[in-house]
């Protein structure tokens, strides 16, 4: 497995990659855990050469102390990543990704990015859609995947593609949960034995909500849900949405025709979690 920290030599590298070979980026931010590494399995099965990218990207992070302490494990990440059979890992510093000029670009997502996350986390999604661009311009992969832990991103990352006209095949994977339903994050590493004690309602109630879609209308689902975590004193939650999958517009009506997912973010002390569901 090869490990580059330089835009230069991962270029260089990746030049002399046979044309025929398929080639998958998956982006991280490093310490990885079995949701990332189902991910990278899959990308391994249906590819001939896996990237992987550990990057905490600073420009996504709405909140600095969220920046401060997210987990870095960059050792065991690697040691993870060797034992899959990773062909190459992209390790860059944040001077080498911006070229010292760390700032997002301004995109238009027509909308996915003005709910849930986007309203919450002010310029996440132009942090995110700026770092993933630039690692696309970079590995110039043929695939890439995300995972559906973070819907709105996927989303916006199908749109990315549209907008900047790239031919990169954006690949959705199934949230990975502990066996008590929490979805995996790098960020659950911070709970408290207690908090982490506290942490599956987000599931429990994402998997209630879908067991009252269609039987309930969306106001009688959000009002049981916000008091489901009132009873809970260690999560608190930030919102829960009913949204259309392919505009992410909070829902209040349902439409035969449509798909719709269940979204909760919730603290949990100061750490933030989010999760979805599928509703229909
Ligand atoms: P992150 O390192 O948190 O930026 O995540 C890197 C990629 O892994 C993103 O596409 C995430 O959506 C995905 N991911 C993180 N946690 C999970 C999980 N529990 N199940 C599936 N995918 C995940």
């Amino acid at each position: 497995m090869k490990v580059f920290k330089t835009v230069d030599s991962v270029k260089r590298n990746l030049l002399n990659l046979d044309k025929k070979f398929s080639l998958a980026l998956v982006p991280t931010m490093g310490a990885l855990h079995q949701g990332h590494l189902s991910i990278v399995k899959r990308a391994k099965r249906e590819n001939d050469f896996v990237v992987v990218s550990i990057f905490v990207n600073p420009t996504q992070f709405d909140n600095e102390n969220d920046l401060k302490k997210y987990p870095i494990t960059l050792h065991q990440d690697l040691k993870l990543l060797e034992d899959l059979d990773c062909d190459l890992v992209f390790v860059p510093t944040a001077n080498e990704v911006y070229n010292a000029n760390i700032e997002s670009e301004k995109f238009d997502f027509n909308g996915l990015d003005k709910a849930m996350e986007g309203t919450h986390r002010k310029g996440h999604f132009d942090g995110v859609g700026t770092v993933v661009k630039k690692l696309f311009e970079i590995i110039k992969p043929d695939k890439a995947y995300f995972g559906e832990k973070d819907f709105q991103q996927l989303q916006i990352i199908n749109k990315l593609t549209e907008i900047s006209k790239l031919q990169i095949k954006i690949v959705g994977c199934e949230i990975y949960r502990e066996k008590d339903g929490l979805a995996m994050s790098s960020r659950n590493t911070r709970l408290t034995e207690k908090q982490r004690k506290s942490a599956p309602l987000i599931y429990q109630t994402l998997v209630k909500s879908k067991a009252l879609f269609l039987k309930k209308d969306i106001i009688f689902i959000k009002k049981f849900i916000a008091s489901e975590f009132k009873k809970e004193k260690y999560l608190q939650l930030e919102y829960f949405e009913i949204a259309d999958v392919k505009t992410l517009t909070p829902a209040s009506h349902v439409e035969k025709s449509k798909k719709y997912r269940a979204f909760i973010a919730a603290f949990s002390g100061s750490i933030r979690l989010i999760d979805n569901i599928a509703l229909n």
